[in-house]
């Protein structure tokens, strides 16, 4: 039976008011670039994600990810180990400095890049290693750590997905050489496009900050090569009134998920989040699981959700990214390869009522109950 009301989006960005306030009041001052907000949305970022860390903001996700690795001397020939299992843009900021990302597999129970996989994968040539705290639930960073130490490998952390989520209680984006967040409007967070360099190092910060803009600290004295990253005062007016909503909005996310972890438990053929004992997970993304599906399989679970029951479903991420036509990597990665068909990720956003989370339930049940019939 076809739906006919509202479909549930899968994300959706809470954007209100004072948010539009805030954008007004940049406006009718008339300085628009980077300045006050910017400068005042970095120390605000700190103080509520990343306590003690510098942060530097960037016009994306995928900016602060590149010029972290610029600013860490990556560089033509390094090779830094990355998951396959991630956005394209994780490995496109390691090869848009020439160095060459090497893909590792994934923990297939959390989704993140699997140490074992990752310390295989070194050679003579490796730089760093790039975990990225996929769905929102932070990587195993004392097995990286160990592992960097051995070998005397960079952390750069890629924490796109995972404001305000931690590691053995200590915050995403406070591990690392560097973490890159992004703001993008889906992301936990949003300044409309925007990102976030955090590091511990003032110097290392410096130079992010020099890359940003043309590789000057002063006007017209340019000492690097750089490039034009900056963020506008704009945006920083709208990240900054979502930085005072991030922490409730992430214990809304995290209540969703426990209803639906309660109310899909037990469910033949489908596999629920798990969360590493050291981690918290911030449900950027609620990911299920099809056990033994194929892509083809899942994609129809998908339509179902969404004809049938006006439920959104997406998949993060279909192709591995060593795959795609912009790298053609070959790897042996079966981890990888089976999370890409069996994934599926449902609504978990702050902005769902119970109701919402009541009929993704009766729609997850009913569609995997007559799949297997
Ligand atoms: C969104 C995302 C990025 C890129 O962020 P943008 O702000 O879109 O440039 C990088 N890595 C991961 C894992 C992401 O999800």
């Amino acid at each position: 039976m076809a739906f006919d009301g509202t479909t549930i989006p899968v994300a959706k960005p809470l954007i209100g008011a004072e948010e539009r306030n805030a954008v007004d009041r940049v406006m009718s001052t008339g300085r628009v670039a980077q300045g006050p907000e910017v400068a005042a949305f970095e120390t605000e970022f700190s103080d509520v994600l990343v306590p003690g860390a510098h942060s530097v903001a960037v016009n994306s996700g995928t900016s602060a990810l590149h010029l972290g690795l610029l600013a860490a001397g990556i560089g033509l020939g390094d090779e830094v180990i990355v998951p396959a299992f991630t956005f394209a843009a994780t490995a496109n900021s390691v090869a848009l400095t020439g160095a060459i990302p090497v893909f590792a597999d994934i923990d297939p129970s959390t989704f993140n890049l699997d140490p074992a996989s990752a310390a295989a994968a070194v050679t003579e040539r490796t730089r760093a290693i790039m975990p990225v705290h996929l769905y929102g639930q932070a990587a195993d960073m004392d097995a990286f750590d160990d592992l960097a130490k051995k070998h005397g490998l960079a952390i750069l952390e890629d924490a796109a997905q995972a404001h305000a989520s931690s590691w053995n209680g200590k915050p995403v984006g406070s591990f690392g050489t560097f973490a890159a967040f992004s703001l993008y409007p889906t992301k936990n967070m949003t300044s409309g496009e925007g990102g976030m360099v955090t590091t511990n190092d003032h110097e290392f910060a410096r130079r992010v900050r020099v890359l940003r803009n043309q590789g000057m600290e002063k006007q017209y004295r340019n000492e690097v090569v750089g490039l034009n990253n900056r963020m506008t005062d704009i945006h920083a007016a709208i990240g900054r009134v979502q930085l005072t909503k991030i922490l409730d909005w992430t214990a809304r996310r995290q209540a969703n998920a426990a209803v639906l972890h309660e109310g899909l438990a037990g469910l033949s053929g489908v596999v629920t989040p798990s969360v590493a004992d050291r981690a918290t997970h911030v449900y950027h993304q609620y990911t299920i699981r099809l056990s033994g599906s194929t892509a083809r399989e899942r994609d129809a679970f998908v339509t179902a959700l969404k004809d049938e029951h006006g439920v959104g479903a997406g998949v993060y991420y279909p192709i591995p990214v060593n795959r795609l036509d912009s790298f053609l990597v070959e790897a042996d990665l079966p981890q990888t390869e089976s999370a890409a068909q069996e994934v599926l990720s449902l609504p978990v956003h702050p902005a769902l009522e119970e109701e919402d989370l009541q009929r993704i339930v009766t729609a997850v049940a009913s569609v995997a109950r007559a799949g297997a019939s």
